[in-house]
């Protein structure tokens, strides 16, 4: 009997009880910057020393993060679990690798990389970054961004993720308020190929009545209560 295939979305919420600000809750990140500003390519070519501050801030308090008790359970299920476990992750934090999980991709890019707009390298980044910052591949300056996907541009990786969630079995959101396209329409995908669909959340998302079953609480309590249960554990 073939085991049951996972594909786990997961969002700011699941890092939240880790220290990092999520973005459209009270206190989040968009109370305090127009995202116009800081997450578009427009507000990049507008000013990019703000958006350089912004992401230096944001890589700086990485720096002092660490993965919690709901990023350690979704690595257990995928080392413990026997069909295919994918994380399919919104956040650009580096919490899910730091966690042990492995297969995951990061569709909205990833803040310890810096890409170069004029050789389109990409490089493992912990440092800041400025205008002056240079490609290590092409020597040029003025051109290095972090490499993030800012509104207006395609996530990555969407080929792979449309086929997983065409053969999964599971659909498990975390984390997220549904706001965001295309992810905040995977349900929808995922629940027209019937795949089961279950949402865990601080509280009822943007899309919560797309999903055939919802559990509410933080992140810390249901996520590895949830992974147990999938487990065979209770
Ligand atoms: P969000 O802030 O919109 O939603 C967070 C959700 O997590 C909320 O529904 C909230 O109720 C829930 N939550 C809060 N604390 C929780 C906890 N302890 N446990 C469980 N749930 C909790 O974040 P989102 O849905 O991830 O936003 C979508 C994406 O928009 C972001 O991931 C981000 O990638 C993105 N975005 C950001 C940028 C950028 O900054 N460059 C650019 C484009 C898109």
């Amino acid at each position: 009997m073939p085991q049951p295939s996972i594909v786990i979305l997961t969002g700011a919420g699941l890092s939240a009880e880790s220290g990092l600000a999520t973005f459209r809750d009270k206190g989040g990140i968009w109370s305090k910057y127009d995202y116009r500003d800081v997450a578009t390519p427009q507000g990049f070519a507008k000013n990019p020393k703000l958006v350089h501050e912004f992401y230096n801030m944001r890589r700086r308090d990485h720096a002092a993060v660490k993965p919690n008790a709901a990023h350690l359970a979704l690595a257990r299920l995928e080392r413990e679990h026997a069909g295919n476990v994918v994380i399919v992750t919104q956040n650009i934090d580096a919490l899910h690798e730091a966690a042990g999980s492995k297969n995951l991709i990061h569709m909205h890019g990833e803040l310890l990389k810096a890409l170069c707009q004029h050789c389109g390298s990409t490089h493992a980044w912990t440092e800041d970054l400025s205008l002056f910052t240079q490609c290590p591949r092409c020597g040029s300056d003025g051109g290095m961004r972090p490499d993030v996907v800012w509104f207006g541009e395609r996530p990555y990786h969407m080929g792979e993720i449309g086929k997983a969630l065409s053969a999964c079995d599971l659909f498990v959101s975390i984390g997220t308020s549904g706001h965001v396209y295309p992810a905040a329409g995977f349900v929808a995908e995922a629940s027209a190929y019937g795949a089961h669909t279950v949402e865990l959340n601080l509280e009822p998302s943007e899309g919560a009545s797309y999903f055939a079953e919802c559990i509410h609480g933080p992140a810390t309590e249901v996520v590895p209560s949830f992974v147990e249960r999938l487990l065979g554990g209770t």
